[in-house]
């Protein structure tokens, strides 16, 4: 690891005034730390976040909730409006690492996580996300666990958090403090698909800082968020789905499909909801909002089984949802 100088933030306002170009925010430290260990990451400076007060779980006028950039992500599980309001947000965060890491783990953090592409971490490969302009080793590489959709012939990595799926589907909102103010993001516009800048993976602005996410008020709707790995536990997503359902006499009120493991950010498959809205709650209809959650996927060599994976788990997670609502 290279030197580095470390400094605390006292509150908001000096966190932002000690951001800058080569500086990182130091929240659980779970990802940054690795990051810096392989020296994919290399900081002048770390500004420690960690005791700002921005760990609360609040209520919103609208009966919406905001959880605190600095929650942790078991708090966040375990918090009992989540756990009734939203449990499609609970299973995604405890599908997610491991119970040590989630106990360290932090909304924001879990929020700006980088990619697990291994071409990324590793300084000998060569990747235009770690150097712009290097290549991408990922292309006719091992790119099993890699994009189908929304890639470029300049990176294939996908996004890996599972907290972020479910945050999609949710319509969360992103708030940020920076050097001009505050400011808020929808989270489906919060990350960027690669294009020729795969380097620049959010809309944050130099020195911003991830403050909460809002939740908008709970619709009535079954939710589940379901991931398939290849370990039960302690791993990345290969194909994972949150899906938002409201069936009223026996056609689709509300849908809503996020999808993770596919793109460069969660994936929203908007036009697989329109053709769901109004429809026959019944297997045909689910059949085709499953094909077109995938439209237009492009496999690599390795991965051509995402696309049938995404399509399956869409199509059960549908038929579940309508049988239990
Ligand atoms: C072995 C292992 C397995 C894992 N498995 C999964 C998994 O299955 N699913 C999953 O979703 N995740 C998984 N993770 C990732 C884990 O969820 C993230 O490492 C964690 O969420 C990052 O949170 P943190 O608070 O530790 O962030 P940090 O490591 O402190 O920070 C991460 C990045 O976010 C920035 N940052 C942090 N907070 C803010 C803020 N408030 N404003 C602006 N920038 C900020 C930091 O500067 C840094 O760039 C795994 C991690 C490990 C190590
Ligand atoms: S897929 Fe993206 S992160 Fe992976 S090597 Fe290529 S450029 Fe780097």
């Amino acid at each position: 690891m290279r030197e580095f100088a470390y400094v605390r933030a006292e509150d908001v306002a000096e966190a932002v005034e000690l951001a800058g170009p080569q500086v990182r925010y130091l929240a659980g430290g779970t990802n940054l730390f690795d990051l810096m260990r392989e020296e994919v990451e290399r900081p002048e400076r770390v500004v420690d976040i960690s005791r700002l007060p921005l760990a609360a779980v609040d209520d919103l006028p609208d009966s919406g909730l905001r959880l605190g950039a600095l929650a942790r992500n078991a708090h966040v599980a375990a918090d009992d409006r989540v756990r009734h309001r939203y449990p499609v947000l609970a299973r995604a965060l405890l599908k997610g690492a491991s119970p040590q890491l989630r106990n360290r783990a932090t909304i924001g953090g879990n929020l700006l996580q980088r990619t697990r592409c291994r071409y990324f971490y590793d300084l000998t490969a060569a990747c235009n996300k770690r150097t712009p302009g290097a290549g991408c080793d990922a292309l006719a590489g091992f790119n099993r666990g890699h994009a189908i959709l929304g890639a470029s012939s300049s990176c294939v990595a996908v996004h890996p958090s599972d907290m972020c799926v479910a945050l999609a589907a949710l319509d969360a909102t992103v708030n940020l403090t920076g050097p001009e103010g505050e400011r808020s993001v929808p989270v489906t516009d919060f990350h960027l698909l690669p294009g020729e800048t795969p380097h620049v993976e959010t809309v944050l602005r130099s020195g911003e800082l991830v403050t909460s996410v809002d939740l908008p008020p709970w619709p009535p709707v079954s939710g589940d968020y379901v991931k398939v790995r290849d370990r039960a536990s302690y791993a990345f997503a290969l194909i994972s789905a949150a899906v938002l359902l409201r069936v009223e006499e026996g056609r689709v009120a509300v849908a809503r499909i996020a999808l993770g493991g596919v793109a460069h950010k969660p994936w929203r498959a908007y036009a697989a909801e329109e053709l769901l809205i109004g429809a026959a709650a019944d297997e045909a209809a689910f059949a085709r909002a499953a094909e077109e959650a995938v439209a237009g996927a492009r496999p690599l060599e390795h991965n051509a089984f995402k696309a049938e994976m995404a399509r399956r788990l869409v199509r059960r997670t549908l038929m579940d949802l309508a049988r239990s609502s």
